[in-house]
């Protein structure tokens, strides 16, 4: 090579271009990544991200807990762990897991490295290329990706304001069975749904699960935002109806700290075995050091009022990004989450939220185009917004500025016609870890 540009993987720049595996060819980034790579600064708001707001967290008291981990288990915490995960923290998590209703053995419970790992782990176990899993419209793009990657066929099922629709997913599995495809899972987000905002409504829940059971499909239960709701009790968790046709999966990153990049799996006994075998095969095993801090923090601080007081935080953000879109930007329309960190707004008819980004981000306000949230690449009629990071104050001057550019935009569109969306949105987005 005698350019001095350095190879970029996966263009033909690269010399080991032609050696990669298929599944490496579907790891793209998107080009929508780049810009990204401005929207951390102070200048921007960016309203993109779903970062957990951590300033909240006692760090003085975490820092004792890690350093009495150190002091006193050091040796073991340090050291290789067991495959399935420490058997102290699996019992912890049955008590987390018993505020959404769900009555569980510390032998169904993998730890994982994040639930991201698990979403990778039930792929591997299950998913042939060509085979199909249901999602939501949309889904979270982070298991888009991992979908992909084992190049699966992802078809979506739509959703309401209480959740994926039960007789459209009736009719998409009896059309995929009909069309002799083999549909592998149904992945979903039933509650405070990741970008979507909405949750499945308890009637629902039942209905789903039978509908699944009804054609044969494991039903994938991700709940990272369950114990973040901004009313009442937590609602049951799907998991809770069924130990058999369901693999749940959850996650210390939004209740606790993502950093320590804990999460975990509870699955049916069997999958429960291949689900250790895969995780040993990818990592050996999960950090210890991580898992005995969490457990440490777990029974020594008072983690239920620690999520309260998230639960707080995050509905005073929720409540400036409503009544911000509500006062500049009447013409969008957008979910009210209960929960969680986002609001799925649909923008004013005929414009493009792929292609008016580079112009939002010029304008100091950053959101994720709606495209990344679709396997096919649609969806640039929505964006989503996140409410977890910036202050109210910085939510309520960001939808400003989105709304200044979304007012510029429409004025172009009305001269112009349709703006030209960016080169290739088959892409499917995939913005980066922060901003999953
Ligand atoms: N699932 C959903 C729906 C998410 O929003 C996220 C994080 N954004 C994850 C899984 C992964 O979380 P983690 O690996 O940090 O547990």
């Amino acid at each position: 090579m005698t350019s001095t540009t350095p190879p970029t993987p996966g263009t033909r720049l690269d010399p080991w271009f032609g050696a990669y595996a298929q599944r490496a060819h579907n790891m793209r980034a998107s080009e929508v990544r780049a810009l990204f790579a401005v929207v951390n600064r102070p200048e921007v708001v960016s309203l993109a991200g779903g970062m957990p707001y951590l300033e909240g967290l006692p760090l003085d008291t975490i820092s004792e807990t890690v350093q009495r981990v150190i002091a006193t288990q050091g040796l073991s915490a340090l050291q290789y762990g067991s495959g399935q995960g420490h058997e102290a923290l699996r019992e912890q998590i049955l008590d987390v897991m018993h505020l959404e209703g769900i009555d569980a053995h510390p032998d169904d419970v993998v730890v994982t490295t994040g639930s991201q790992q698990a979403l990778d782990l039930v792929t591997r176990i299950f998913v042939d290329p060509g085979d199909v899993i249901v999602a939501e419209a949309p889904s979270y793009v982070g298991a888009l990706g991992v979908f992909r990657s084992y190049e699966a066929d992802v078809v979506h099922v739509p959703m309401d304001e209480a959740g994926l629709i039960p007789e459209a997913l009736d009719a998409c599995l009896t059309e995929l069975r009909a069309a002799g495809r083999r549909v592998k899972l149904l992945y979903t987000i039933p509650t405070f749904h990741n970008p979507g905002g909405v949750t499945l409504s308890l009637e629902r829940r039942a209905r789903v699960l039978e509908i699944a059971r009804s054609h044969g499909v494991l039903l994938v239960e991700d709940n990272p935002y369950g114990l973040l709701g901004f009313s009442g009790d937590p609602i049951p968790a799907i998991r809770s109806l069924d130990e058999d046709g369901v693999v749940y999966l959850g996650s210390f990153s939004k209740t606790f700290a993502p950093g320590f990049r804990v999460g975990w799996v509870v699955a049916p006994h069997a999958v429960r075995e291949k689900l250790v075998l895969a995780s040993e095969s990818a990592i050996l095993c999960p950090s210890n050091a991580s898992q005995m801090a969490i457990s440490a923090y777990l029974s020594t601080s008072d983690w239920r009022a620690q999520i309260k007081a998230f639960q707080v935080m995050y509905r005073e953000r929720r409540d400036a990004m409503v009544s911000s879109l509500a006062e500049h930007l009447p013409d969008a329309t957008w979910t009210v989450p209960d929960g969680g960190f986002y609001t799925w707004v649909r923008l004013p008819e005929g414009l493009d939220s792929k292609s008016m980004l580079p112009r939002a981000v010029t304008g100091r306000v950053a959101y994720v185009p709606g495209t990344a949230f679709f396997a096919d690449g649609t969806g640039a009629d929505h964006v989503r917004l996140s409410y977890c990071y910036p202050t109210p104050e910085r939510i309520r001057e960001g939808v400003r500025r989105l709304a200044t550019v979304v007012n510029a935009e429409r004025e172009l569109v009305e001269i112009f016609g349709t703006r030209p969306a960016l080169d290739d949105v088959s892409d499917v987005d995939n913005p980066g870890p922060d901003l999953a």
